[in-house]
């Protein structure tokens, strides 16, 4: 046994040791879900923390263990927990009645919210963000009359259009060109080699999912300029990235695609996604022409997320808002960053903004080749360390700080993280 398998041996006996409710609640769920679990990003080995309530930047398990919650929920609990003004929105909404079954103006209002912020002329609301892609997507194929698509290697698009390591099993059926981040002149030639075919190129701005990794300018420019010559759509999936700058990270990189899809925070913690952009497609949908392309979804315009997003993104996470958030961000992940620098481990954080990931591995990352090396036992082993610490973050490595999270609770994460380096310094050089 390496050193390595070692300590993780320790670390989870540890965790086993300190969670007998939760090995109980996972006992318990595995007779009616398989693994126990409804959503594969929530199970890490052996078993989950199991939350019991959350409030403000915390969550407590059943264990009772109290956790400074640094994952936001994946980037979509951008307001912390239990938020005053998103309750009372909630509240507002379950008075008003949830569901119509009729247009509102709720939704009238938040798509004017949603509009202007992110710069779309026309926008759609779904249920979610693979929703949202999916139906961009499928506009982007009618729109041009072509059947390909083409997304990146580490591109997440939602869990049926994940496209880490070629794609997942269960994955829509599109027919795939898959391209690499971040790699110019590769990827204008595999466009220009697929040119007529092609529907539409997808990617997030910055690879979320795919470990916080941000697309170059000069990458996104050729991507502009190759698809819009070739009459090819040009997705951006806004989802996560759009917290990243008032009006989403296009407008922080200056390019704007033909269509944005969104999600995760802006329907204010409920479930929430929209696709939208340019005039010209999305009338596309536009139920008063002859041969309008259909769109349903009966959750489309539910009250909760109308009311709760639009008082979100309009009075809580204002422009101002974003940018002190987002600053935060890099603060914390620049202190991590030193960190790291002063004693020589093999560690990165990458990111912008807000949202962050930690990697061990050494060198330069640019691309989703550069993690290729990076050892998840290692990962799992600083999941399980923080997490003893009372830090909760993704097993990925990923953090995404909210707005509750103060600078005293980023203090004690570059704590929690100087510990871990110093207590497993030996398999980190
Ligand atoms: N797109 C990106 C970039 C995401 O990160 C996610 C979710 O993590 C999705 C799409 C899918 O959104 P949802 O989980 O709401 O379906």
């Amino acid at each position: 046994m390496t050193e390595i398998d070692a300590a993780l041996k320790e670390a989870v006996a540890n965790f086993v040791a300190k969670h007998p409710r939760g090995k109980a609640a996972q006992e318990r769920a595995a007779k009616v879900m398989p693994g126990g679990n409804t959503r594969t990003v929530l199970f890490t080995a052996p078993f989950p923390i199991r939350a019991e309530k959350a409030e403000g930047a915390h969550i407590t398990d059943v264990d009772g263990h109290d956790y400074l919650d640094l994952l936001g929920e994946y980037s979509a609990g951008i307001y912390g927990h239990s938020h005053p003004r998103i309750r009372k929105a909630v509240t507002e909404a379950l008075a008003a009645g949830i569901n119509m079954g009729a247009a509102t103006d709720r939704e009238v209002a938040f798509a004017e919210a949603v509009t202007k912020r992110f710069n779309i002329d026309l926008v759609r609301f779904t249920n979610s963000g693979t929703e949202a892609n999916l139906m961009a997507l499928s506009a982007a194929r009618c729109f041009t009359g072509r059947k390909k698509i083409m997304p990146m290697e580490g591109g997440y698009h939602g869990g049926v259009l994940y496209f880490s390591h070629g794609g997942s099993p269960v994955n829509a059926p599109f027919d795939c060109v898959l391209a690499d981040f971040n790699e110019v002149e590769k990827t204008r030639a595999l466009i220009a080699k697929h040119g007529d075919e092609l529907a539409a190129v997808i990617l997030e701005p910055m690879l979320g999912g795919g470990g916080c990794l941000p697309a170059s300018l000069e990458f996104l420019t050729m991507l502009r300029e190759e698809t819009k010559t070739r009459g090819i759509v040009l997705i951006f999936d806004e989802v996560m990235s759009s917290r990243l700058h008032p009006g989403g990270l296009s407008a922080q990189f200056g390019i704007e695609p033909d269509l944005k899809t969104l999600g995760k925070y802006i329907g204010g913690g409920m479930s929430f996604g929209a696709f939208g952009g340019k005039r010209e497609i999305m009338e596309l949908f536009d139920p008063t022409k002859p041969d309008a392309l259909p769109h349903a979804g009966t959750f489309n315009n539910n009250m909760l997320t109308m009311t709760a997003g639009h008082a979100g993104i309009t009075e809580v996470f204002t422009p101002e808002a974003c940018v002190a958030l987002n600053a935060r961000g890099d603060r914390l992940r620049n202190s991590l960053n030193d960190l790291f620098m002063k004693y020589q481990v093999r560690m990165k954080a990458t990111g912008m903004g807000s949202m962050i990931t930690l990697h061990p591995v050494g060198g330069e990352i640019a691309s989703p080749a550069d993690l290729e090396k990076a050892d998840k036992r290692l990962k799992r082993l600083l999941f399980l360390d923080l997490l003893d610490q009372g830090i909760y973050m993704a097993e990925r490595g990923f953090m995404a700080v909210s707005l509750m999270v103060n600078d005293a609770d980023c203090a004690r994460v570059v704590a929690g993280v100087e510990h871990f380096i110093k207590t497993r310094r030996a398999l980190l050089v």
